[in-house]
C-alpha cells in the first residue's frame, strides 16, 4: 500500500524522530543512560531555565549527553537513504525531523529542516557571533572569541544551538505550509509524545485528503489517526517498500 501511495505522490512531507537514527547506532536521548552525579534529570539539565542558571555545568553535562553524536562518525542508515532516493525518483520531498545529528544532510537530502536546531553550531547570547564544532571542542566551556570595538574580548559563554526545553521548536510554520501542499505525510521514528510536533496530525487528520503514514516500532497514543500505521523497523520497512515499487516498475 505505501509503495503505491509514494508512486503517486508528487509531493512528500515527513517527519522523522530518534527512531530514525537508532540503526546508525545513536541512542534515544530518552532511553538513553549516562553518568549523573546530582539529581537532576536529562530534560531538567537540557533546559533554557538550567542552562541561564548554570551555563557552565549546562556545558558539562551537554557534552556527556551528546558526546556521540559530538563525534560525528556515524553515518545515514537505510531510513535516510531511502529518503534521499525519493529525491532520485523525481519526488519533491521535504524532511522535518527532531534529530540533531545531521544525519538526513549527510544522506544527501536536499530540504532538510531540523526542527531541534543543530549540534553542530553554537552562539554568542551576547554579540550574535556563531562557532562551529572546533570551537566547542577546544574548551570544556565554550566563550564567545570576537572583540567588542574597544579590543576586549567578550568572553561569553556561548549558547549551543540545540534546541532546550524552554526554548521554541524551530520552522513549525514551514512544516504547516509544506504538509497542506504535500499528497502524502509520512512520520517516521517518534512516538508523537512531544508538543507541538504531537499537533501536525491531529491538524492535518480532518483537512483535506492526504494520505497519512506512521511507520514507528512501538505504538504511539496517535495511531488511530493515521491510515496505514507499521510497528516495524524502519529499514526493513523501507527496503520492502523499495522492492515493492521497483517490482512495479518493471
Ligand atoms: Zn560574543
Amino acid at each position: 500500500m505505501l509503495s503505491g501511495w509514494l508512486e503517486e505522490a508528487n509531493r512528500i512531507s515527513v517527519m522523522t524522530g530518534a527512531g530514525v537514527s537508532t540503526e546508525s547506532g545513536i541512542p534515544d536521548f530518552r532511553s538513553s543512560r549516562g553518568l549523573w552525579t546530582e539529581d537532576l534529570s536529562r530534560t531538567e539539565v537540557m533546559s533554557r531555565s538550567y542552562f541561564m542558571s548554570h551555563p557552565e555545568k549546562f556545558w558539562f553535562y551537554f557534552k556527556e549527553i551528546f558526546q556521540t553524536k559530538l563525534s560525528s562518525q556515524h553515518l545515514p542508515n537505510r531510513g535516510h537513504l531511502f529518503l534521499k532516493r525519493l529525491e532520485e525518483l523525481g519526488k519533491d520531498v521535504s524532511i522535518f525531523t527532531q534529530n540533531v545529528d545531521g544525519l538526513h544532510e549527510k544522506a544527501g537530502s536536499g530540504k532538510v529542516y531540523n526542527m531541534h536546531g543543530s549540534i553542530q553550531t553554537a552562539a554568542c547570547p551576547e554579540c550574535g557571533a556563531s562557532y562551529g564544532l572546533d570551537h566547542i571542542h577546544e574548551e570544556d566551556v565554550p566563550r564567545c572569541s570576537s572583540r567588542t570595538e574597544t579590543g576586549e574580548k567578550c568572553g561569553t559563554i556561548l549558547k549551543s544551538d540545540v534546541v532546550l526545553f524552554g526554548d521554541f521548536v524551530q520552522h513549525m510554520e514551514e512544516i504547516y505550509s509544506s504538509v497542506d501542499q504535500s499528497d502524502l505525510l509520512i512520520v517516521m521514528g517518534t512516538s508523537l509524545e512531544v508538543y507541538p510536533v504531537n499537533q501536525i496530525p491531529k491538524d492535518f487528520r480532518y483537512r483535506g485528503n492526504k494520505k497519512m503514514v506512521l511507520i514507528n516500532r512501538e505504538p504511539t497514543r496517535l495511531d488511530h489517526l493515521f491510515d496505514l500505521v507499521i510497528h516495524d523497523s524502519i529499514g526493513d520497512t523501507v527496503d520492502e517498500t523499495e522492492q515493492c515499487m521497483k517490482k512495479a516498475r518493471q
